[in-house]
């Protein structure tokens, strides 16, 4: 039988994230609780394994054969016990993701994830019963082409869950750095520290959001802007890490007004069609 990998929450990350445990031989189950979108979802990855077939990326035989491993559930009590992962990928709130990977646990994985990009693993991990056996896989959108795999060890996880989670980093092919459990971890505290002064920038008036993503990639080499990134990522799990990180830090990570008019005015970046850029069929503007 296949080695079975779960994932929750169907959204940006959680496709993601499925669509590379397919491609690595994983059974997979993705459960989404919006009926609307577990029905795209099945769309979304057919969609990317038809175009990595049309792109010489993949075999016909092997995205096949990937999609035959995956299913799609609307529940967690619809997964059979002892997986071996589960990843949590659900918004950026602690009460959801506390509640989701309470569900999780249930089903006894051998290794309990949390996709988490910004809250702490030990905050996460508190009301579990197996905190040993959990941290943090933090992927990067978009997942099956970034390479890196962010592991963060929490101040319970044990040495073999850490070597579990880099293990599994090798099998989807992804280059793991170990990080240890702070609020932000190494990538958001540095990536949302540029991509807020990029936001108060805009506010500034300092430059359009062009020219000042123009500005870092011919400037710094940066393979995209700040701002573009932020339309990539979302505006508003964006917001939600600031949040996060202000919480832990202090007012040097407030969110600037203008991010919260954006997100309130539902200009959320790629996904919603308008960010700092418009975005129509996926594609910026
Ligand atoms: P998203 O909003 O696109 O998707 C979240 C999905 O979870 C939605 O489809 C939602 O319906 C579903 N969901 C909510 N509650 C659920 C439940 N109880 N059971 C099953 N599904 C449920 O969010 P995202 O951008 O994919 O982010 C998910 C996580 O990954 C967040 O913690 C975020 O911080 C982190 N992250 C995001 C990025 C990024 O670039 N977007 C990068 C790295 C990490």
């Amino acid at each position: 039988m296949n080695d079975r990998f779960v994932v929750v929450g169907a959204g940006t990350m959680g496709l993601g994230i499925a669509y590379v445990a397919a491609g690595a031989g994983y059974a997979v189950e993705l459960v989404e609780i919006d009926r609307g979108r577990a029905a795209a979802a099945f769309d979304t990855l057919h969609g990317l394994w038809d175009r990595a077939v049309a792109r010489g990326k993949l075999s016909t035989t092997d995205a096949d054969a990937s999609r035959a491993r995956l299913v799609v559930k609307s529940d967690l009590d619809d997964v059979a016990d002892a997986p071996d992962v589960i990843v949590e990928a659900v918004p950026e709130r602690l009460d959801l993701k506390r509640a989701v990977l309470a569900a999780a646990e249930q089903r006894r994985p051998a290794l309990l994830a949390t996709n988490t990009s910004s809250i702490p693993i030990g905050e996460l991990a508190r009301g579990l019963h197996h905190p040993e056996r959990f941290l943090g896989l933090h992927f990067f959108n978009p997942v099956w082409a970034m390479a890196l795999l962010e592991v963060v060890v929490g101040a319970v996880t044990a040495a073999e869950t850490t070597a579990a989670g880099v293990a599994l980093a090798a099998r989807l092919g992804k280059d793991p750095v170990v990080v240890r459990d702070m609020p932000g971890f190494a990538t958001s505290r540095l990536g949302v520290t540029l991509g807020l002064e990029a936001i108060r920038m805009v506010a500034d008036g300092v430059a359009s959001p062009a020219d000042i993503d123009k500005a870092m990639v011919l400037g710094y080499r940066h393979p995209v802007g700040p701002l573009e990134l932020t339309d990539l990522v979302g505006l508003d799990v964006r917001l939600d890490i600031a949040r996060t990180l202000q919480a832990a830090y202090g007012d040097r990570f407030a969110p600037p007004p203008l991010l919260e008019e954006m997100v309130a005015a539902g200009r959320l970046g790629k996904k919603s069609g308008e960010g700092f850029y418009r975005w129509e069929g996926g594609v910026k503007q």
